[in-house]
């Protein structure tokens, strides 16, 4: 690769930022660190009708939440700015002259009425309407192939509204590459002749798409394979400028957990998971649309699961670190066909990377999500959830894993009760009290010795001991080790609860 590697992600803000938007922001930012490149982030907003308020921060905030912000972009001025369309306006019109000058398109002023027309005549002989190669000269159609030089230049001076339209090429067969999808065939009679700007000033998708590449010297495009049918279009524009053209790569759709088709955010709806990297408010409707920040999912699993959605590393390796992503990521390695989408395996993701974090960062979070925590020392929490994390595949799961460390039992079990409380429990746990009481240096390890040489003395079966102790700390037969239990609540508050339960129980 003897050009510098740049590539860019360049989404519409038109909403929140599907998890399909932010895979492609992924392969693309993982492509330009792997070729020691530039990660361009540009805001295609030249559409004015689907502007959406607070979208385009909403793609940067998921950009740095995910950590994999842009080199260059809106407000970090990398040389090839600006960064949004609606900025760039004023460039577009100097590369639609050019076309038309070189006779490589063309205006258009059929109305909206006139082209409607058209298209229903041509369904009731059964065909559709394309504006094209075939019936552009025809005469039917209003435009500068077939219009004099001074009926154009009379039409435009009017005011009258036109639209510019590329002169797609006859009879070609066009030689398309893809590093995804290898090489494809196309005839150029297929091709419509799209619309490239408009009279009011404003390119369209593909007008801009072509010409802010060509500026911002991007050498590869890798975008969503919903983008596939544009590819001839955009590869003429290239020759009809007589720009070399970027590489492209075509990522794969990303497909529902279930049945056919991709993935949406009624798939999520359904089956109870976000399509969105973070909470999104809709600015219209107040609608709240879930994240997978807010859910609960660390940053790392949404980059290790979203990684895998098309790509695979010829391994069996499952979970990947930004870093390794990097050093392993190859475009050769990522699939044509569709990308299945896996809920429960983002939780099998989540729960790897929750036991990779800091106690301590753990407890931060579970204390301010948790208002029974606000007096409790963060040391103490940390130490809890040290015990805990590894049944928890969120921070939302602490509080049923430990709130027995903070607040004791207020009821029983009824099975657990029936199973572990016998005639001769009473008994049992009031000699555990007993020993409990006489046990100066209170640790799990001396608890454990104690109570198991006392066990082992008597000749009791070990059950008999350990579960209606657990049921009486605990209120069931879950949680961690007994003995770490009763070391974190502490002697007092130990017999406290095995003297309450001995009542509940007794009574
Ligand atoms: N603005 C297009 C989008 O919203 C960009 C497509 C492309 O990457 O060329 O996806």
């Amino acid at each position: 690769m003897a050009q510098k590697v740049r590539v860019r992600f360049a989404p519409s803000p038109t909403g929140p930022l599907h998890i399909g938007g932010l895979r492609t922001a992924l392969f693309n930012y993982l492509f330009a660190k792997k070729h020691q490149g530039d990660f361009v982030l540009r805001i295609e907003d030249t559409d004015q009708n689907r502007f959406v308020e607070g979208a385009e921060a909403y793609i940067t905030e998921s950009l740095n939440w995910s950590g994999i912000p842009y080199d260059e972009g809106p407000e970090k001025d990398g040389g090839y700015g600006p960064y949004r369309q609606s900025e760039r306006k004023h460039l577009y019109i100097r590369y639609a002259d050019e076309l038309l000058a070189s006779g490589k398109a063309y205006y258009a002023f059929d109305t909206s009425e006139q082209l409607d027309a058209h298209r229903k005549d041509h369904e009731a002989n059964g065909k559709t309407f394309i504006y094209n190669w075939h019936n552009r000269e025809k005469g039917r159609l209003v435009n500068s192939l077939v219009l004099s030089e001074e009926e154009v230049a009379s039409r435009i001076a009017s005011g009258e509204p036109y639209v510019v339209r590329f002169k797609s090429p006859q009879d070609r067969i066009l030689e398309l590459k893809d590093i995804i999808r290898g090489d494809m065939r196309i005839d150029t009679n297929i091709l419509d002749d799209k619309i490239l700007f408009k009279s009011d000033g404003m390119p369209t998708y593909h007008l801009a798409n072509i010409v802010d590449d060509h500026l911002m010297e991007i050498s590869h495009v890798i975008r969503g394979e919903e983008w596939l049918p544009s590819l001839a279009l955009h590869v003429l524009l290239y020759e009809a400028f007589g720009w070399a053209s970027p590489e492209f790569a075509h990522l794969p759709l990303i497909l529902k957990p279930v049945g056919k088709g991709k993935l949406s955010k009624r798939d999520g709806d359904k089956l109870g998971f976000p399509v969105f990297p973070l909470e999104w408010t809709d600015p219209k409707s107040g609608d709240v649309s879930r994240g997978y920040k807010e859910d609960g999912y660390f940053a790392e699993t949404v980059v290790n699961f979203l990684a895998l959605l098309g790509w695979n590393p010829g391994t069996e390796q499952e979970l990947f670190s930004l870093e390794e992503l990097v050093s392993s990521f190859d475009l050769a390695r990522v699939n044509k066909s569709g990308a299945r989408f896996d809920p429960e395996k983002t939780k099998w993701f989540n729960h790897h990377y929750l036991q990779t974090k800091l106690d301590l960062e753990l407890a931060e979070s579970f204390k301010s999500h948790t208002s029974a925590l606000a007096d409790i020392d963060i040391n103490y929490v940390a130490l809890i959830v040290g015990l805990i994390k590894e049944r928890a595949t969120f921070v939302s799961d602490f509080w049923d894993l430990s709130s027995f460390f903070f607040e004791a039992p207020v009821d029983y079990n009824p099975k657990a009760l029936k199973k572990g409380f016998k005639e001769e429990t009473a008994d049992i746990l009031q000699q555990v009290i007993h020993i409990i009481t006489r046990t100066r240096e209170f640790t799990a390890q001396n608890l454990e010795a104690k109570i198991k040489d006392w066990i082992t003395d008597q000749g009791i079966g070990f059950g008999k001991v350990m579960m209606p102790l657990r049921l009486a700390l605990v209120g069931d037969l879950k949680g961690p080790d007994v003995f770490d239990i009763m070391f974190m609540i502490g002697k007092n508050e130990c017999v406290k609860r095995l003297d309450t339960f001995l009542e509940v129980a007794q009574a």
